[in-house]
């Protein structure tokens, strides 16, 4: 049986370690039985550069785990969130996890499937989406990255704290993606099938784009129980711990 498995959203950090072993677990338990496993973004709560691991023992943790799991012959992919997309080719060699453009259409059992992490769909938060452009410039990323890892840390807390209070101010709806940029999506890679996290609002919606009938599966966050989408020969299954 041809196994995929596709998580995102798990926000690991050094505070949750409840979730963080919940991680650990399932890398153990459940993802050795699968062909691939599709990391589809944030699965740091942030990340500061790949120059920081060594000094990072979660992110130590996590990379010999996801090792462990590619030398037991499972293909992992991984795609930057809006939190960790600082994660670059150091990591992921280490890791032994190929990085995956954001979006992406992989086949899956004969299906091509788009995958994204979602904060691209999310059109109608526009100070969102230029803030977005503008982190993920060049520009922006060297000079980051050129600070020190406290001057980083202070830094991403900062922009957390802003944006908590941003988020509070903002109609739950802005947040959630948006059904033109959606089907824009769908239309632009003739896929019938997405798969995306980032919103935290674990569902499958059916919907139809220029008469073909098309299902978007989006992912559970690990805040909460947490948990994946497995798709066995091609049959999806959403799965909360
Ligand atoms: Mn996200």
């Amino acid at each position: 049986m041809s196994r995929a498995l596709f998580i995102s959203d798990l926000h690991l950090s050094a505070g949750r370690p409840d979730t963080n072993q919940q991680f650990f677990r399932f890398l153990a338990g459940e993802a050795p039985r699968a062909r691939a496993l599709y990391i589809l973004g944030d699965l740091f709560e942030y990340w500061i550069g790949d120059d920081a691991l060594e000094q990072d023992a979660l992110g130590l943790e996590v990379v010999r785990s996801l090792k462990r799991l590619a030398d037991a012959g499972v293909q992992i992919s991984l795609m930057h969130g809006n939190r960790d997309f600082l994660i670059g080719a150091r990591f992921c060699a280490a890791a032994g996890a190929a990085l995956l453009d954001d979006p992406r259409v992989v086949e899956i059992d004969g299906e091509p499937t788009l995958l994204m992490h979602g904060d691209t769909l999310c059109t109608d938060d526009v100070d969102y989406q230029a803030w977005r452009r503008n982190a993920r410039s060049e520009a922006w990323q060297r000079e980051f990255l050129a600070r020190p890892s406290a001057a980083r840390h202070a830094e991403i807390g900062a922009l957390r704290e802003k944006s908590k209070a941003v988020v509070q101010a903002k109609p739950a709806d802005i947040m959630d993606v948006a059904d033109a940029a959606v089907r824009a999506a769908f239309r632009a890679h003739g896929v019938a099938r997405l798969i995306h996290g980032h919103t935290h609002r674990a569902a499958r919606h059916a919907l139809e784009v220029d008469g073909r009938r098309c299902e978007r599966w989006v992912l559970p966050d690990w805040y909460g129980r947490g948990g994946y989408l497995a798709l066995a020969d091609g049959a999806p299954m959403l799965v909360s711990f």
